[in-house]
């Protein structure tokens, strides 16, 4: 057992999930529990890119899958703040199971935001916080790469039934899933841009797997590619555009959960950069190792990477409701311009902390190796490319105001 999982382990006791009262302050003792699952397998999740199993169902028995979901519904109403802590927790365990809990609950979010009020969303809602189902997200398509706001396959429309047959390059634990959100053009006679977004359960579809998962790093996020075929009710469909949902919630609450995965990835290698430097450093009778100046850089850049985060969270959560102010070009390119600089620091500080290590931090073993870490941080900038998410919003970042104060 290494350091973060003993340190995991002792803040939490074994318990199931009927003697939890289902409450906020409940948070931090369920997700320490997830989290020490995640550590226990975390090198071998890596090793063998397999799912981590035993994390998401740690998180099952937890009832964590379920937590943003409203209490009416069954949940526990979960806030963006509360959430975005489960990432980073999550992060510093294991990148996949964070990364698989960040996606699945973005589309949670969608769910609760943009599906109340429909029958077949309510009753799913209830679904998800009942029975803990795993939701996926597909929205990459083809050779399409990150452009989600443009689909090919379209929703084939015969009286109230609907289908779906989508070439989906990359579903994470598509195979695992209970669920799919994914994204669509609404009719054979719609243009690529006018999208719908779906929610689908188990029974009304399949997946053939067309590609394999053998990457550097989120190996244990198992995006492998699939054809989708979906038939089932246009209920399914949500009532508003996939334009909105996009911009109020899809890409708000993806970059934020994103992000602060990638913050726990990144406190981890800090994590084993400081206690590499100490040990130098006591066996040098308190003379300092030169690696630790990389480690000073490291705890600067996480640093900025949190303050990033938060306040980007304050600004969401500030107008969360609002639905102007998250469609506006301000918001939007801050939104934006959050995930590119959260992954761009997130590598930034995971290099640091390897070069305060030097080949300890290098090797793929040892108690201060980092080179998981680094790997799965990599994934960082190109899950939905910087260089696009940039060249999209340069407009939006032309005419959006320069602040006129520090808190504007
Ligand atoms: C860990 C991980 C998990 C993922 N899980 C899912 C999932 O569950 N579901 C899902 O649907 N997708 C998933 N994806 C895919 C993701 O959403 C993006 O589709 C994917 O990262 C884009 O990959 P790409 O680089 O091939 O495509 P592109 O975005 O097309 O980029 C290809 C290249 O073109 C360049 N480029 C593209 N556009 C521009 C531009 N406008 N200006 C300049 N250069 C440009 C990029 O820099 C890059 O070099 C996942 C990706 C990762 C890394």
């Amino acid at each position: 057992m290494n350091v973060q999982q003993a340190s995991f382990r002792e803040t939490i006791a074994d318990r199931t999930s009927e003697q939890f009262i289902l409450d906020r302050s409940s948070f931090l003792e369920r997700t320490a529990s997830v989290a020490a699952a995640a550590a226990s397998e975390a090198e071998e999740v890596d090793r063998d890119a397999r799912f981590p199993q035993k994390a998401i169902d740690t998180a099952r028995q937890q009832r964590l899958l379920g937590a943003q979901i409203p209490q009416q519904f069954g949940g526990d109403g979960a806030s963006i703040f509360d959430i975005t802590d489960m990432c980073y927790t999550l992060g510093r365990a294991c990148s996949s199971t964070a990364m698989i809990f960040a996606m699945h609950q973005t589309k949670i979010a969608c769910l609760v935001r943009h599906g109340a009020g429909s029958r077949y969303h309510d009753a799913l809602m209830r679904r998800v916080a009942s029975e803990q189902m795993l939701l996926a997200s597909s929205t990459t398509e083809g050779q399409n790469g990150g452009n989600i706001r443009f689909s090919t396959a379209a929703v084939e429309h015969t009286g109230a039934e609907i289908s779906l047959v989508r070439n989906a390059t990359v579903i994470s634990y598509g195979a695992q899933a209970d669920g799919i959100v994914t994204v669509a053009r609404r009719a054979n006679d719609a243009a690529g841009s006018d999208q719908v977004l779906l929610a689908i359960t188990r029974d009304d579809y399949t997946l053939e797997r067309s590609l394999g998962w053998e990457t550097l790093g989120m190996r244990g996020t198992c995006s492998a590619g699939f054809e989708l075929k979906f038939k089932g009710s246009s209920e399914q469909i949500f009532p508003e555009g996939y334009d909105k949902i996009h911009a109020q919630t899809m890409t708000p609450v993806a970059h934020l959960c994103w992000s602060s995965a990638w913050a726990g990835i990144a406190a981890a290698a800090v994590e084993r950069a400081q206690l590499f430097i100490r040990k130098a450093a006591r066996g040098a009778g308190g003379q300092m190792p030169p690696g630790a100046a990389h480690f000073n850089a490291a705890k600067m850049t996480l640093t900025k990477l949190r303050a990033v985060i938060t306040a980007n969270l304050d600004t969401y959560a500030a107008h969360e409701h609002d639905e102007r102010a998250l469609s506006s070009l301000d918001f939007q390119s801050r939104i934006n311009l959050l995930k590119v600089e959260a992954s761009e620091l997130a590598v930034e500080t995971v290099m640091s902390a390897m070069r305060a290590c030097g080949l300890a931090g290098y090797r793929n073993d040892g108690d201060f190796s980092v080179g998981r870490h680094l790997r799965d941080v990599l994934s960082a900038p190109i899950m939905i490319n910087n260089d696009r998410i940039l060249a999209n919003i340069a407009t939006a970042s032309l005419m959006s105001a320069v602040p006129l104060s520090l808190r504007d």
